[in-house]
């Protein structure tokens, strides 16, 4: 990466604010239209259609769609010479039935993973796809004087595609989003119902955590639940399981150098109170901030259950599943950015984000290029926001008058970091 001394003010900046704040009615109309249409996971249809409109009429120089299903992604090449900066918005909602009172409340219905779901951006994904619409409005307007070019990336399936479908970042990667031309670094941003509008969090190095899903089998001997030594009870091996996996984090891993979680979501095993059954089922998440405490934490579970499977004479079957790599913003980009950061948002507003144990798959953005991810404040003036309903409760209300800030600061972080790396 080339060399990162803290960034100066682009010659932009000024022109910037006044076109964002002339933008900003039209950007809280298309968050409101994308909020009453939300669509899952890799059917994205209408809102990749919306965006591939929006930036052909924009006059981008390239429009590619359908990457990764329904991805779409646009560059804007400056008047002037210089670097590339990638811009990454996520487009997807969830299967969440909404309960927000509000006029353009979604009502919209869907399929997912064979059932039939209430659909709804309980993410904020509708504010990021608006904001990113926005910043590509903002940039073309002032391509005259814009040195490199801005790739603006609209992923799909962030929030993990349908069950047997590929989808999100890795797929966008693998199909090339970030090739031809390579960017130098990415810039992305999530609303936050944890933060008041007008403020943004910023963390260098690890901030958000791999996320890993676990299936653990224990295979007993079916029996009659009158006689149980005439079999193998996989529930009180189960049930002994659930507590060995207590021990992983609280005893193995050195947490004052970095945090983990380890949760079971699902146990299942059984059909009758008077027969104990052949096998029980666990699912469940691992949480880590560091990839080598990844690859620890995946191999003491997996000992650990057949161990005390095999001593209780059970069998045991652990499949883990690697998900999203560990959010990591690049320390000498974090480091170079925060001038522009304290500048856009003033010192107030600008605070330095806890780490949280969610996971994003822009972290595979981040595996490839130096990237830098924040937090947007959403929550009203006024209301806690250590109480507001969180990121994909049926209750998350965004307050549209932090959208501004998003576009601001997406936009400078960009013509600052390119023209910085211009000079
Ligand atoms: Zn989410
Ligand atoms: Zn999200």
């Amino acid at each position: 990466m080339p060399d990162l001394t803290p960034v100066t003010a682009s010659s932009m900046a000024a022109l910037i604010d006044q076109h964002a704040a002339a933008l900003e009615a039209q950007v809280i109309a298309w968050r409101r239209d994308l909020h009453q249409h939300p669509e899952l996971g890799n059917r994205e249809f209408r809102t990749a259609g919306i965006v591939a409109d929006h930036l052909r009429a924009l006059g981008l120089d390239e429009v590619r769609t359908g990457v990764a299903h329904t991805g779409v992604v646009g560059l804007l090449k400056g008047a002037l010479p210089g670097p590339v900066v990638a811009l990454r918005a996520d487009m997807d909602g969830l299967p969440v039935t909404e309960e927000v009172d509000l006029p353009f409340a979604s009502k919209a219905r869907g399929q997912w993973n064979g059932e039939e779901v209430g659909v709804m951006h309980a993410c904020g994904h509708d504010c990021h796809v608006a904001i990113l619409m926005g910043v590509a409005q903002v940039l073309a307007g002032l391509r005259g004087q814009l040195r490199g070019s801005v790739k603006f990336i609209f992923q799909p399936a962030e929030e993990m595609p349908p069950a047997g479908e590929d989808g999100g970042a890795k797929m966008m990667v693998a199909e090339g989003a970030l090739e031809k031309p390579v960017p130098q670094a990415i810039f992305g941003l999530h609303v936050s119902s944890r933060q008041t509008v007008g403020t943004v969090g910023y963390r260098p190095g690890p901030t958000m955590a791999s996320s890993d899903y676990m299936k653990i089998t224990v295979h007993g001997s079916q029996t009659h639940g009158a006689a149980p030594w005439l079999g193998v009870d996989p529930i009180v091996t189960a049930a002994q399981v659930v507590l060995g996996l207590q021990t992983v984090v609280a005893r193995g891993i050195d947490i004052t150098e970095e945090p983990a979680v380890v949760s079971l979501g699902i146990i299942r095993g059984g059909v009758r109170e008077n027969i104990i059954p052949e096998s029980v089922e666990m699912r469940g998440t691992i949480r880590t901030f560091n990839e080598a405490m990844r690859d620890d934490i995946h191999e003491r579970v997996t000992t650990l259950a057949e161990s005390i499977s095999r001593g209780s004479r059970a069998g045991c079957t652990v499949c883990i599943t690697k998900n999203y790599p560990v959010t990591i913003n690049d320390p000498a980009l974090t480091e170079a950015m925060l001038p522009t950061l304290r500048r856009v948002v003033g010192s107030e507003g600008l605070r330095l984000a806890p780490k949280v144990t969610g996971s994003e798959d822009f972290s595979f953005f981040q595996r490839v290029v130096p990237g830098l991810f924040v937090f947007l404040g959403v929550s009203a003036p006024g209301v806690d926001a250590k109480k507001a309903a969180p990121n994909h409760s049926p209750r998350f209300r965004v307050d549209e008058s932090g959208l501004l800030l998003g576009v601001r600061t997406l936009a400078h972080l960009s013509c600052d970091y390119l023209e910085s790396q211009a000079r």
